[in-house]
This record gives structure tokens, sequence and C-alpha cells, in this order.
């Protein structure tokens, strides 16, 4: 590739969205929501170049009310968030506050009296559609922050809403070998593997929100994607 073809394409990468791939993008978007944290913000907050019409239709507020609801046990931030913005945001929508009510209602069921989950399935009902949208945000996010490239909106993605529960076999040896991505102390971390097969990528990505929320998603590589992947 000439240096000329290489700047062009570097050019093309800069104003790209990386929420839709399109170009043009006209804003930069918090990969990770300003919302998630407290007042105090860290300086260094990861922003990528986005449409604004693409980053500007994510329920962060409900995504934040789920996270600090089940974050509130380990994380003094997520507790604070609960106390304070959640609770505004309860008070100003109260159909917000019964959804996310209804959710973690479930979670107390779950939990022994020595405060370990006991139930293996999936353990909140979640509104999968106002929240999982932002979650592979996030991850198309870290996926162009650390490779470089950017992951099609059309990707397929499969979740685990606590991945603490699946950490044997398999899946603890993936973890193990996996990388340290992005961190913000006490507020999010993600580690991922990205797998190159037969020249295809397929990756695995925790992110970890308020100390001791972990999800998974896995995406497969590119081949196994269908038209209708969430
Ligand atoms: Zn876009």
């Amino acid at each position: 590739m000439s240096e000329l073809s290489t700047t062009k394409e570097a050019g093309h990468l800069e104003s790209a969205c990386y929420i839709c791939g399109g170009q043009g993008a006209d804003s930069r978007d918090h990969v990770i929501p300003n919302c998630f944290f407290k007042s105090s913000r860290p300086a260094n907050l990861l922003t990528l170049r986005a449409h604004y019409t693409c980053h500007n239709r994510f329920d962060e507020e409900y995504a934040r009310c789920i996270l600090s609801g089940l974050g509130s046990g380990g994380s003094i931030v997520a507790q604070d968030l609960w106390n304070s913005e959640t609770k505004r945001s309860f008070e100003r929508n109260g159909s917000l506050r019964n959804s996310v009510r209804t959710s973690l209602l479930r979670k107390i069921d779950l939990i022994s009296p020595a405060g370990l989950i006991i139930d293996q399935t999936p353990a909140i009902r979640i509104e999968r559609d106002r929240f999982y949208p932002l979650m592979r945000k996030i991850v198309q996010g870290m996926y162009f922050h650390h490779t470089g490239e950017l992951l099609p909106p059309n990707f397929r993605s499969a979740w685990n809403l606590n991945a603490l529960l699946e950490l044997s076999g398999d899946r603890r040896q993936m973890l193990e070998a996996s990388r340290f991505g992005l961190v913000y102390p006490d507020i999010f971390g993600c580690r991922y593997l990205v797998i190159t097969e037969e020249s295809a990528n397929a990756s695995v990505w925790w992110p970890c929100f308020y100390r001791d929320v972990v999800l998974r998603c896995y995406v497969p590589p590119r081949h196994l994607w269908s038209p209708l992947a969430l």
C-alpha cells in the first residue's frame, strides 16, 4: 500500500461514525455515557466520532438505573447514583420506576442469605430493547478503540448479563487469556479477547460496571452474522 493510500485510509476512518460506519460524523460521543459517572468525571473519558443522530438514540438513563441498581451492593458510586440521580429519574418518570423495580425485585429473590447468587438462569428481566443497544454501542466503541477497526452495526452478539456465573471451563480459560482494556476505576472496566481464525475475527468482551456487574458479549466471526441479528 502506498503512503498516499495509507493516509487516505486513515482519513476515511477519521470521519467515519463508529456506530453506523457511515462517513460524515458530525460530533463526538462518549463511549461510556457521562451519566454513568458521579459529578467527578475523569478528564480522559473516551470519545469517538459519530453522527449525532446515531449516538443520541440510546436509553442511557434506563441502563444507568439497571446497572446502578445491580451494582449498589458492592459499589459506593453505584449506591450514590442509585440514591441521587436514579431516584430523581424515578420521581420524573413513574413508568421507568416501575420497570426498573420489577427487574430488580427478582435480583433479591436470587441472592442467598450469604450474598451469593444462587440461580443459574438469567437473573434479571430487563427490557432488552432498551438496554442492549447501548451495550452493543459500548462494544463497538471498545472494538474501535482497541483494534483500530470498525465493528459494523449489524454485528451479531450473544450476551450474558451475569458473566461471573459462568466462569468455569472454556469460559474461564478465555477470560484468563484476555487483555485489560479501558478502565475508569470504580465505574467501568473491560477485558477482551480477539481470536483470529482464517482471517476472520471473533471476539469476547467483558464490560464491568460498578466493580462487580460483569457482562459478557461474544461477537462471532462475520460469516456467522445473520441479517436479523441484534
Ligand atoms: Zn452514524
